[in-house]
């Protein structure tokens, strides 16, 4: 059976890659802003929706970042931070989604004098209000937050300590984020150590802006056990001749020694299609090497990065990928489950989610699962 549209925005969901200040509404941007006196590029919400999404996409880094700066702008006060949290929450469960990771860089909301506990607390006190609103509109979701350390920035080491004072608090994991050209993982080399010395999950964003070298350093020097995006993994697979059935060259692919190790690992890759092409990684979806590795048996899991900035929902990012790069309910099923496999939280609670959450859903008889 064809699934449509509503049939995957009606069924549970594993986010795992959404950055908390790529991900507000544009109403909510509006009225920060004029609080604190926020001059924002347009001046209702529809016109500044319209705005990130051409600034985020039409290749001009400044334009990128300045998109940055303005969600940036509104976060910088404890209630801020709680109602973008709370909103947050409330969008992905909307949207199906029953467990999320939000990330996001604590040293970049402490602007105006919060400390990174404060940051920390009122993203938390946001989260837990979200979830109550979501459960209220019958729409149960897990929210757990991961903390961001900056590639360009020096202060990874004082992430690492707040992301471990609150671990048994909400914080689930850590990120390193930011230009990986120009600022290797071995910058944040204490940092990092520090994290995995605590068994603390780490994943590393590599394989974006950078190609395999970066993802090999993510992994080998940085622990990551899972990678931000990793897309440009493809550049060490070697590809057979190409047919109409097989536009990729699946059948004659040879893998090389990293993707073979990222395979037999089961590191688990957070891909994030949309946010790819408006970053011009690839012309288009039916390009992006997603379906390929997906293919290929590595332990794809699909992603939004930044909701405003890619007006996009992981509804939307599972959709584009049945209309656009052909793929059936079957690899729906499997980067959910696989995503839900990935999560940072513990194994048994992965199970419990997988069997109590997903599988009815996604499996409705016992015999068989949907298929396209
Ligand atoms: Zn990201």
């Amino acid at each position: 059976m064809e699934p449509t549209r509503d049939d995957l925005a009606a069924l549970p969901k594993v986010l795992l890659h959404d950055h908390l200040d790529g991900g507000l509404r544009p109403t909510t941007v509006l009225e920060l802003a004029d609080r604190i006196g926020h001059r924002l590029p347009a001046g209702e919400p529809a016109a500044l929706g319209d705005w990130f999404l051409a600034a985020a996409s039409d290749g001009v880094l400044e334009d990128y970042l300045e998109t940055f700066e303005h969600t940036m702008a509104v976060m910088q006060q404890a209630d801020h931070l709680s109602r973008v949290a709370a909103e947050a929450v409330e969008d992905l469960a909307a949207d199906g989604v029953v467990h999320a990771e939000l990330r996001y860089a604590p040293e970049q909301h402490q602007r105006d004098g919060l400390t990174g506990d404060e940051v920390v607390g009122a993203v938390s006190d946001g989260i837990v209000e979200g979830i109550a609103r979501a459960a209220a509109a019958g729409r149960p979701i897990r929210v757990v937050q991961i903390l961001t350390i900056k590639r360009n920035a020096d202060n990874g080491g004082a992430t690492a300590e707040l992301a471990l004072r609150w671990r048994h608090a909400g914080v689930a994991g850590a990120d390193l984020a930011g230009p990986e050209a120009g600022y290797p993982v071995g910058r944040h080399q204490y940092a990092l150590r520090r994290l995995r010395r605590a068994s603390f999950p780490v994943t590393i964003h590599a394989g974006e802006g950078a190609g395999t070298d970066s993802i090999a350093e993510a992994l080998h020097v940085g622990g990551a056990v899972r990678i931000g995006h990793g897309a440009r993994l493809v550049e060490d697979v070697t590809f057979g001749a190409a047919t109409p059935d097989d536009p990729w060259g699946l059948a004659g692919a040879r893998l090389g020694e990293l993707a073979h190790w990222v395979r037999d690992q089961r590191v688990p890759l957070e891909l994030c299609p949309t946010s790819n092409l408006h970053t011009g990684l690839v012309p288009d979806l039916a390009a992006h090497p997603v379906t390929a590795l997906h293919r290929l048996g590595l332990a794809v899991t699909i992603s939004t990065d930044n909701r405003l900035m890619s007006r996009t929902s992981l509804t939307d990012e599972l959709w584009n990928l049945v209309t656009q790069a052909r793929w059936t309910m079957d690899d729906l099923l499997a980067v959910t489950m696989t995503a839900a496999r990935s999560a940072f939280v513990h194994a048994d609670e992965r199970e419990a989610l997988v069997a109590d959450v997903l599988e009815p859903a996604w499996n409705p008889t016992p015999k068989g699962r949907h298929s396209a």
